[in-house]
């Protein structure tokens, strides 16, 4: 039977595993983690990993739990020749903004919504199946497929950090949790707070931005009285900065402005309007003081720019995406989201440049910063994934390079690669979470493909 027909044959078995395993609510859970009892992270992750060793031992395969922190199922005999990796937690959902209960997976119009559907159940078992389809046509195979699995991807991936500190590195591998084309590099991840502690007669509060990886879409401060300056300087930023709307009414005996701006991830900052840094252009106008400067002139572009960081590597750009802001009982703190090319040292950027430039605007600043991770774009892995793709996806672009992290940096040579096509809405850590079953059924082909090529 032709290999498409065969995926087409598994499809609707597929699905329903993917229900299945998606009825388990695994995001952390505090109140069961316990780590002498196999859970660090939860009752949840527990269900969710005893729910796919499971199924592996159901199918005959050698499984390994490792102390909950994740697991493997071994599909086929000899040495290791593929590793395979995802992950069973999930982010919490709550109910609000759903259409459909989260931990109820069910198909509309030829989705499958529920949590964990695109993130990362159903691409996992999209791939485990792939390599057991490829065994079964290939029972003389030499070498085994590995699939890994960890429980707390999501929050920072010491599943696989600790599933590594026992068990073999891999060979070759790549991770469905991302999207497609193939990802051969990600920038490092990178984060710095400034704080700084100043009393001002002006200013009672601010507040903007939700998250430190996004873009803040509005910004609030609250001025004491009810002052002239307020007005001219609102006239004045909206003449500077015509295309940044602003609202100012008064409230009580006090003046409360806000900023809009437009929302965007950090690591794409250029799609997004910083509303805080509109703010700073703002309060710039009638209290320049250093603080409050620094952020309007030197964080204000997405680049770096003003702090003399610009910088664009073999993978992009740097960027630069102050996310979060706030001042409150004389407290100023600013949080700031970096994606560095991998030919920066990080150390040495916050070390010997940002810090000391803060540092002369009256701010302390914290930073811990990632790698980066780059795979050769010549190399057999690389190589591999990317025609798999184009063979499926003939009119698809060439290998990616990200700002974003996935598990490729816990793991030895290995890369993103899908399940997200280019332009494909999945809503993951959104309401709402779907895969697209024609979706699911192409990525699947695309994965036995891979795996085809990479067990060569
Ligand atoms: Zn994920």
């Amino acid at each position: 039977m032709d290999i498409r027909d065969q995926i087409r044959e598994l499809q609707d078995g597929l699905v329903s595993e993917i229900t299945d395993v998606c009825r388990i609510d695994s995001s952390y859970d505090e109140s069961t983690a316990d780590e002498s009892a196999m859970k660090p992270f939860g009752q949840g992750c527990r269900d969710a990993l005893d729910w796919m060793l499971e199924k592996g031992r159901k199918d005959g395969f050698e499984v390994h739990d490792v102390d909950g922190y994740a697991g493997d199922i071994i599909i086929g005999k000899g040495e290791e020749g593929l590793s395979i990796l995802g992950h069973l937690d999930v982010i919490p959902a709550p109910k609000d903004g759903w259409d459909s209960d989260p931990f109820a997976p069910e198909v509309r119009d030829g989705k499958l919504y529920g949590r964990g559907v695109s993130d990362d159940k159903g691409p996992l078992l999209a791939a485990y199946e792939a390599a057991k389809l490829y065994m079964r046509n290939n029972p003389d195979a030499e070498k085994h497929i590995r699939i890994i699995f960890g429980c707390n991807e999501e929050r920072g991936s010491s599943c696989v950090a600790h599933y590594f500190t026992k068990m073999a590195p891999c060979v070759q591998a790549f991770t469905p949790d991302a999207e497609f084309p193939v990802i051969y590099g990600e920038k490092a991840h990178a984060g710095a707070v400034l704080t700084s502690y100043f009393a001002s007669d002006k200013l009672i509060s601010l507040e903007g931005g939700t998250v430190s990886n996004a873009v803040p879409a509005s910004c609030t401060a609250v001025l004491k009285g009810m002052d002239f300056s307020y007005i001219y300087a609102a006239q004045a930023f909206s003449a500077k900065h015509p295309d940044i709307p602003h609202t100012i009414k008064t409230e009580g005996n006090n003046t409360v402005v806000t900023v809009f701006g437009r929302a965007a991830h950090a690591s794409l900052p250029h799609l997004g309007l910083n509303a805080a840094v509109g703010m700073a252009y703002y309060l710039s106008e009638f209290m320049p003081v250093p603080q409050i400067m620094f952020i309007a002139e030197k964080l204000d572009k997405y680049y770096g720019e003003d702090l003399g960081i610009a910088f664009e590597g073999e993978l992009g750009k740097l960027t630069m995406n102050l996310g979060l802001i706030s001042y409150k009982d004389n407290k100023l703190e600013v949080t700031l989201d970096f994606r560095v090319p991998h030919e920066i040292d990080c150390e040495k950027l916050f070390g010997m440049v940002i810090k000391p430039m803060a540092g002369a605007h009256g701010y302390e600043t914290e930073y811990r910063f990632g790698k980066a991770l780059i795979a050769d774009k010549e190399g057999k892995l690389v190589k591999a994934l990317d025609a798999a793709y184009r063979e499926v996806e003939p009119m698809g672009d060439g290998p990616q390079a990200i700002g974003g992290g996935t598990y490729a940096k816990e793991a030895n040579n290995c890369v993103g690669f899908g399940p997200a096509f280019p332009g494909e809405v999945t809503h993951i850590h959104e309401p709402n979470e779907v895969m697209d079953l024609a979706s699911l059924e192409k990525a699947t082909l695309i994965y036995y493909k891979a795996i085809e090529k990479l067990m060569e």
